[in-house]
């Protein structure tokens, strides 16, 4: 494993200057669109579209493939979203999953205080400080008016369970998938029979009631996570702490990330969670600021010890080798595939010139893109380039996500395909159908080479395989 990157103490320039870029080329391409538009639009949702969903969905199987298939000491689950109510009350998110919100006395809009203009610097104490908006002077940022003092407001969900709405029946949506595998640690260990150190591992939905939801997919109400528990000894939580740090970061550089907009931020003592001994988080320069990508925890026996008080099962883990038992400590790694494909979309947009045009791509690694494929005719009228084609699509979509398109002259199909980061281009032309071969283009190159039509899936499978570093 290699060292950690030494603290960027420089402000790289964000991948894209303004977010507008992005979230129009989302909208304009089908990667996200607006939750419920027709209505007007929700607040804080979106929806994924046919690109979108590929990308997201790719970013989840390489995160799934690196932490559970790639490796014999962790294992998946895929727990519910509602859970038993108790659960939220031992984890402590009734009592402190809250964000410190203030109010505006004219038009009663709230905001969390860290996000107005002038609270970047403040400390976790400062946020809880009664006297705080009056001692920065601070005043609504809509229309100038006094503010609230701080009061913490609880980010969950809160619904009915069955047919009868009252306190008893009352529920949440999960904040977060952890505690699914927390509660379900037993289960897990007994059933897959593995031994300390091991992890549980879950990708699903969680929602949070955020009060400054916002910057597009960054930060959403109803989004999905990708956490991994990994249960230790607690003299082996430290150590294991600071290795999931670099392989987490690799992780991001394996799949394309330019480190130079990436660093690690250790949360200061008053900022940790509740339950965290310490947290590091991997930031990435978003043109909004740079914002956590991905937080790294050391959790303690703060979870197993409080689910085995308050629900009366043995948490413990018996070691066989010495005779002895314990409850595990956790180390967490927490990111979501929601940021996670944000930033390399920001990360990946490239604008160039060419030939007195512009042209806009996408260089996501190849098992990013959400087509790895575009077969396109040079001619469409020509029946027999059509069929050539569609002969080479059936037989690439056994294997990967192959699109077609006649619908504008080749440059315009081009670009197209750069614009969503399909990495390659196969070509049909008059003379495919005497040679039996076709070009292929490469999208960051540009350049073309001609191969037979029978080699272009394994041309495109051993691409796909180097690109994977396998
Ligand atoms: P933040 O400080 O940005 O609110 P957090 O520290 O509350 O995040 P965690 O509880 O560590 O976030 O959540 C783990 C991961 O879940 C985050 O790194 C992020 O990828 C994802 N996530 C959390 N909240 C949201 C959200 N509102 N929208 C989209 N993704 C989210």
């Amino acid at each position: 494993m290699t060292a950690l990157p030494a603290p960027a103490d420089h402000d790289p320039a964000p991948a894209v200057a303004g977010l507008d870029t992005i979230v129009s080329l989302a909208k304009r391409r089908g990667f996200v669109f607006p939750s419920s538009e027709i209505y007007g639009g929700i607040n804080a949702v979106w929806d994924y579209g046919p690109l979108g969903v590929e990308l997201k969905n790719n970013v989840k199987r390489a995160w799934w493939r690196a932490m559970v298939q790639e490796r014999d000491d962790i294992v998946g689950l895929d727990a519910g979203i509602l859970m038993h109510p108790e659960v939220w009350v031992t984890s402590g998110h009734v009592e402190s999953f809250t964000d410190p919100m203030v109010e505006c006395a004219n038009d009663k809009r709230r905001f969390r205080l860290d996000e107005l203009p002038g609270t970047e610097e403040l400390t976790e104490t400062e946020k809880r400080d009664p006297g705080i908006v009056e001692k920065l002077g601070l005043k609504c940022p809509v229309d100038g008016g006094p503010l609230s003092p701080p009061r913490r407001f609880n980010l969950m969900f809160r619904t009915y369970m069955g047919p009868v709405e009252e306190e008893a029946a009352a529920i949440y949506l999960r904040p977060e998938t952890a505690q699914g595998s927390y509660v379900n640690f037993k289960n897990v260990r007994e059933t897959s029979r593995k031994k300390l150190p091991f992890g549980i591992a879950q990708i699903g939905k969680s929602f949070r009631n955020e009060i400054s939801p916002g910057n597009f997919v960054f930060r959403m109400r109803e989004f999905e996570q990708m956490e991994m528990q990994y249960f230790v000894r607690s003299e082996d939580a430290a150590r294991i702490f600071d290795e999931w740090l670099p392989r987490r970061w690799e992780w991001y550089l394996r799949y394309g990330a330019n480190q130079e907009r990436m660093r690690f931020r250790e949360h200061a003592p008053d900022e940790l969670a509740h339950y965290a001994k310490k947290a590091i988080d991997i930031e990435y320069r978003f043109p909004f600021g740079w914002k956590e990508l991905e937080g790294i925890h050391n959790r303690g026996d703060w979870d197993l010890s409080r689910h085995q008080a308050a629900s009366g099962e043995n948490l413990e883990y018996f070691d066989a080798a010495t005779n002895g038992s314990f409850v595990p400590w956790i180390v967490e790694t927490a990111g979501g595939p929601d940021r996670c494909a944000f930033m390399f979309l920001i990360d990946s947009y490239r604008e160039e010139e060419v030939k007195g045009e512009r042209r806009v791509s996408l260089a996501l690694h190849p098992e990013l893109a959400p087509y790895k494929v575009a077969v396109l005719p040079l001619l469409k009228k020509r029946p027999e380039i059509v069929e050539m084609c569609q002969r080479i699509v059936s037989d690439l979509r056994r294997d990967v996500m192959t699109v077609y398109d006649d619908t504008a002259s080749i440059g315009k199909l081009y670009r197209r395909q750069d614009e969503i980061g399909t990495p390659w281009c196969v070509t049909v032309d008059v003379d495919s159908l005497e040679d039996g071969a076709v070009t292929v283009r490469d999208r960051d190159s540009m350049t073309q080479e001609r191969i037979s039509a029978d080699q272009v899936k394994r041309f495109v499978l051993d691409r796909l395989a180097t690109a994977r570093g396998g």
